[in-house]
């Protein structure tokens, strides 16, 4: 029998694998798709950052939605439906619009982040995965005088709690990232988090998974998950695919099926509170990557990231709250490629750029759900809105909270010192 048995191999559950791994487990990843990171984890914005940890779920937050409710292209965007669950989301997410929750789970958000970067360097150096990592910080870039100071409390707030994100000049960006001398648009100021970083979550993924195996973790992939099934306060999970039909158990199953835990949980009466919002990526293998970013760029007007991975760019990001969908909305795709263009209008290659939509393991709170359920055998590790920053350090959470009980090593995790 397996110690362990992980559902589902994006960045989250391949993470959560590699330290049951090495804490001694005998583990089992199953995923539906033929290779691990080939969902959310596959094109997503490529930032590790403490300084994009912020949540949707803040006191402006609730304005700017009702403002752009009926504006197509709008880069947070609510689409009511009629799922209850949906609805659930959005009052809760409400809920955490005050000043005060606001304020916890900011501090929240960042710790784990950068706990997490942290572990995902020390992951990186231990086995020399080669993710197209930069270790070059990251740009938030404004555009009007009036974004910054809507910022200003943000910002404070983050330095307070440890983050050395920095307000720079104009000219200091320019310097840091010089391809935006280049740029059609208007930066009117910005702030540098030296420490942030980026990287390919797809890559590392799939990189992290085979040093898994070579641990010893064995992978059924092309294998749906059909059903948990209840047995008194114990779970076994139906699965139907490479290893046949049938029911598996272990002493831990731990769900890691980002946007859809909350529904393969439901019947369990389990309620994790997670609704899938989508965003958009392009991808875009450049022409002159001399005239492209290295660093990572975060455009806070339209809700955009910018990672340089290899020859590509990868710009990211836009939220939008309707359900399960992931068809492509072509005015939004534009918008991006629009975006894109007008940054870095001597990159080139916009026109062969790939378009993808992903769905984020959203909680409202932005905090993701790792914990143990009602069920003896049962976890939960998902609802991460950013789970390629948060995923390495939520993984050693839940494996330390598997193997150690209460002593965990990210209970007792402190914010690095300033280094400015
Ligand atoms: C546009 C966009 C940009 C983003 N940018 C960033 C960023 O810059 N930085 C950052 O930190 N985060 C970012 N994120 C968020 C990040 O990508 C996600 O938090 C992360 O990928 C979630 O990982 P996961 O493992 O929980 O989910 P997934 O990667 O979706 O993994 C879940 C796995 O479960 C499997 N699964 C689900 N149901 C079943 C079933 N029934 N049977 C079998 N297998 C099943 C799926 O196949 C999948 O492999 C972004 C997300 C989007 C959409």
């Amino acid at each position: 029998m397996y110690d362990s048995i992980v559902l589902g191999s994006g960045v989250i559950g391949v993470n959560t694998a590699y330290w049951l791994a090495k804490a001694g487990h005998k583990v089992l990843v199953v995923d539906r798709q033929p290779i691990p990171g080939n969902e959310t984890s596959y094109a997503n914005g490529g930032q590790i950052a403490v300084s994009h940890a912020e949540p949707w779920a803040k006191p402006s937050a609730p304005f700017s939605v009702i403002r752009d409710l009926l504006r197509d292209d709008a880069p947070l965007l609510f689409r009511p439906g009629i799922d209850i669950q949906q609805w659930r989301w959005l009052g809760s997410w409400l809920a955490h619009c005050t000043p005060g929750q606001w304020r916890n789970n900011l501090l929240e958000a960042m710790r784990l982040s950068a706990y997490s970067q942290q572990l995902t360097r020390q992951v990186q150096e231990e086995h020399q995965l080669d993710y197209q990592q930069k270790r070059l910080g990251v740009l938030h870039l404004y555009r009007s005088q009036r974004a910054m100071e809507v910022s200003q409390k943000s910002i404070e707030q983050m330095q307070a709690f440890g983050c050395n994100r920095r307000i720079i000049s104009t000219e200091e960006a320019l310097n840091i990232e010089p391809t935006l001398r280049l740029s059609n648009e208007k930066i009117v100021g910005a702030t540098y988090t030296e420490t942030d970083e980026s990287g390919d979550a797809r890559a590392y993924s799939q990189q992290l998974a085979e040093v898994c195996k070579e641990m010893g973790v064995e992978f059924a992939m092309n294998t749906h998950i059909m059903q948990l099934v209840r047995e008194g306060r114990r779970i076994h999970v139906r699965v139907n695919g490479e290893l046949g039909n049938r029911h598996l158990t272990a002493n831990h199953l731990i769900v890691c099926m980002g946007p859809w835990s909350a529904r393969m949980l439901r019947p369990l009466k389990v309620w994790p509170n997670i609704y899938p919002i989508k965003g958009y990526s392009i991808s875009v293998p450049l022409e002159h990557p001399e005239n492209a970013p290295n660093v990572s760029l975060t455009d806070e007007a339209n809700k955009l990231v910018f990672s340089r991975l290899g020859n590509e760019l990868r710009v990211a990001g836009t939220g939008e709250l309707g359900g399960y969908s992931r068809e492509l909305n072509v005015k939004r795709c534009d918008r991006i490629l629009e975006h894109a263009r007008n940054l870095f209008p001597e990159a080139g290659g916009f026109d062969q750029a790939r378009f993808w939509t992903g769905l984020r393991p959203a909680t409202p709170s932005g905090l993701p759900c790792i914990r143990k359920t009602r069920y003896d055998n049962l976890w939960i590790n998902s609802g991460h809105n950013l789970g390629w920053t948060m995923g390495c350090g939520s993984g050693k959470y839940l494996a330390d909270m598997i193997c150690n009980g209460d002593i965990t090593e990210y209970d007792r995790y402190e914010m690095p010192e300033l280094s400015y």
